[in-house]
Order: C-alpha cells, then sequence, then structure tokens
C-alpha cells in the first residue's frame, strides 16, 4: 500500500485548516441534515441502542432500504438477504471486491475514479483496467465505446460504476448504461455500483439517474451500494448499505464481518427514519444544492476558469488553463496562499494522469455565504 500515501482529502483538508483557506475540496456539507434523523439518532443513543448490531443491520434499516429502492427505482429487495448495511460505501466497496475477485481477476472501471478504488483494487490482488471520461464538444464527460469494449478480457471480473460519477458530476444516460450493461452480459461479469450520489441529479442533467441493476439481465449480477452520508448530510456518520441477490449480499457479508463487523448502532435506526421521509425532503435537497451549483459556478467562470458541466454529486470541474495553470497539483498547493481557497486536483484520480493534469475539482455542498467568499476571494 505504500504508494498509496495520505489521500488527496486528508492533505488538502489539512492545508484548509493550516491557512485558514475556504474549504472546498474535500466533498462535506457545512449544514446537518434532516432534524427528524438527527432527533432520531440522539433518542436511540439515550435509549440504549448501544451494543452490536447484527452483522447485516438492524432489521428496521434493512426494511427502509428495500422500501427506499422500491420507492425510487422499482428494485424489490427481501430485507433478509437481498439487503446489507455497511460502514459507508467505503466499506461495502472494499467489502464487494475483496469478495468477488481473485488475484490477478481484472475490474473495469471509469477513471477519473474515486480514489478508494484504486486501494480496494490492489487490495484484493486484482487489477484496475480504467476507461478514460473525457470532455466532448458540449464539456460534458464521455467514455470512447471501442476503449471499454477493449478493456473487457478473459479476466474481467466486474465492473465498477459510479453514476452520479464523482468527480465529474457525469450522470450516465441510459444509451451509455446499455453499452455497459451489454458487455456485462456478454462476458458474463458482476457489476458493482456506487450509487451514494443518487439523489443528487440536477435537472439539467442529460438524463435523471438510472440504476445499473435496472437494465435487462443486470440485477441478478450487480450488488448496488449507496449511502446516508451525501443525501442526508452525515458523511461522519458512515452509515452505507449494499443491495443485490444474496450469493452477492452474502458473499460480500463474508468479508465484512473481518473488517468492522458492524458499525453504527445508534445512527442506523435514524437512518431509517431518514430514508422514509417523504418526496419533498429529496428534492428539496436537490433543489437546494442545486442553487449552490449555480452560484458557484457562476463565481468561478467570473473568475476566468472554464468550467465544466455537473449535472449531479457535490462537484463541479473546472479547467485551469485560462489562467495560465497547467498543472492541478501544483496549482492546487499554491491557491490557498494566493486566494485563500482549496480545490482539489482532479488529476489524482486517474491512472493516465495526463487526461487530468488541467482540471481541478470544486466542492458546492457548502452555505451561499461561503461559497460567495470562495468566489470572492478568487477573483482578487
Ligand atoms: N463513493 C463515492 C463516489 C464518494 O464520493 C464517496 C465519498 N462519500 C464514497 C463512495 C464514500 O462514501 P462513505 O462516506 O459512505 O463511505
Ligand atoms: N467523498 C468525499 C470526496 O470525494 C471525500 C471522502 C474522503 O475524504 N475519503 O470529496
Amino acid at each position: 500500500m505504500r504508494p498509496f500515501g495520505t489521500t488527496i482529502f486528508t492533505e488538502m483538508s489539512a492545508l484548509a485548516a493550516r491557512t485558514g483557506a475556504v474549504n472546498l475540496g474535500q466533498g462535506f456539507p457545512d449544514t446537518d441534515g434532516p432534524g427528524e434523523m438527527l432527533a432520531a439518532a440522539a433518542e436511540a443513543l439515550a435509549g440504549g441502542a448501544n451494543q452490536y448490531p447484527p452483522l447485516a443491520g438492524i432489521p428496521g434499516l434493512r426494511s427502509a432500504i428495500a422500501a427506499h429502492e422500491q420507492r425510487f427505482w422499482g428494485l424489490t429487495r427481501d430485507p433478509d438477504g437481498e439487503v446489507a448495511v455497511t460502514a459507508g460505501a467505503t466499506e461495502a466497496i472494499a467489502a464487494a471486491i475483496l469478495a468477488l475477485c481473485e488475484p490477478g481477476d481484472e475490474v473495469v472501471c471509469f477513471e477519473p475514479y474515486y480514489d478508494s478504488y484504486a486501494a480496494s483494487i490492489t487490495l484484493a490482488g486484482a487489477v484496475r483496467r480504467p476507461v478514460t471520461l473525457r470532455p466532448g464538444p458540449a464539456g460534458r464527460f464521455e467514455f470512447d465505446p471501442d476503449e471499454l469494449r477493449e478493456a473487457f478480457g478473459p479476466r474481467t471480473r466486474l465492473v465498477l460504476l459510479n453514476s452520479p460519477h464523482n468527480p465529474t458530476g457525469k450522470v450516465f444516460t441510459p444509451a451509455e448504461l446499455e453499452l455497459i450493461a451489454g458487455l456485462c452480459r456478454e462476458h458474463d461479469v458482476f457489476a458493482v455500483t456506487d450509487e451514494v450520489y443518487e439523489h443528487l441529479v440536477f435537472p439539467d442533467a442529460a438524463s435523471p439517474h438510472v440504476p445499473l441493476a435496472t437494465l435487462p439481465g443486470m440485477l441478478e449480477r450487480t450488488l448496488r451500494i449507496s449511502s446516508a452520508g451525501k443525501t442526508f448530510s452525515c458523511t461522519g456518520w458512515k452509515v452505507g448499505w449494499a443491495t443485490g441477490p444474496a450469493r452477492l449480499v452474502s458473499a460480500m457479508l463474508r468479508v465484512k464481518q473481518f473488517l468492522t463487523f458492524v458499525n453504527g448502532a445508534p445512527l442506523q435506526p435514524a437512518v431509517a427514519v431518514a430514508l422514509s421521509l417523504p418526496d419533498s425532503y429529496f428534492t428539496g435537497f436537490t433543489a437546494g444544492l442545486r442553487d449552490r451549483r449555480d452560484r458557484l459556478v457562476a463565481g468561478l467562470a467570473d473568475a476566468g476558469l472554464a468550467v465544466l458541466p455537473s449535472e449531479g454529486t457535490y462537484f463541479v470541474t473546472a479547467d485551469i488553463r485560462p489562467l495560465g495553470g497547467t498543472d492541478g497539483i501544483e496549482f492546487c498547493r499554491a491557491l490557498p496562499g494566493r486566494s485563500g481557497v482549496v480545490a482539489v486536483p482532479t488529476q489524482v484520480f486517474y491512472d493516465h494522469q495526463e487526461a487530468g493534469r488541467h482540471l481541478i475539482r470544486f466542492a458546492f455542498c457548502k452555505r451561499p455565504e461561503v461559497i460567495d467568499e470562495a468566489v470572492r476571494r478568487l477573483k482578487s
């Protein structure tokens, strides 16, 4: 694991703390999630829910996860066997890869990728086969279907797909998903989907979010992962989940029992409450986030950056070349000193770093006044 060093999020948040810069690096909200959820956690904590929950999670949360998947995505899950609670999406991703991959197996993913993917693939002794996302004519990130086809081979074990996608803000369209699904069927491989931003899609996206598991022939081969962190603004709680056919969920649990075993006893009932909130919570949260995206995008453009479209997530990507920048890492390390703002260099999320050298990522999951202050600093 030595080459993995310290994550960019840790480095950049420490830099923000040290310099007093506005932190638009690590993706965490600066306001709390729904009051009902917080009250339920406090009540559970005071009410004795403080010992090991069952390995797969408390029944009330598993039922709430199943009901949520039915309500939003039309997926029917048996809470007993097809749903497992994990220590954030991060643990679910790690446990899924460790469970499904033998050493030497290949994992097809898209770059830039969330940093834990490379680490988990390495821990499993597996090999990543990244397919590069590149801005197309309108700035939207796209992949070359031939490159995707070539990434599949006899050793391919699974596809790891993140949509809505961090860091680009891309939402994969049904046509793109069908290409991926077709290759999964053709090569008879599993899919692990990271859908932590499932609700955070803006109305101007090329398409709404579609879980890969809903495509023909995919339900039986897909482990779908999500988390409370992003949707309910509680990234520090680390309550996530995986859903899928019982054979995949139980394989993942076999690994998970030796990673953390369980976590978040008093938080689990609270996340069940959050998942059961009316549709208006989900649409309201996304609408608020969209306003903040628009605010930051306008400000970044005003400050002279070339901003790429963000269709969802907490993030927007900007090209530093109009400001004379060439290397995002250098640019981001200097930015707190130059302007008092922290961003994240996208290049660290690639194997082919050249493709992202000039790109940096900003988080807009912050209060409007914080975004305005960051913009003011960047402009000056
Ligand atoms: N996947 C993606 C794409 C993410 O951006 C994050 C960061 N929240 C995670 C997984 C990890 O989620 P969690 O904090 O629930 O482990
Ligand atoms: N998911 C968050 C991001 O992309 C950070 C998570 C972390 O710090 N590991 O910014």
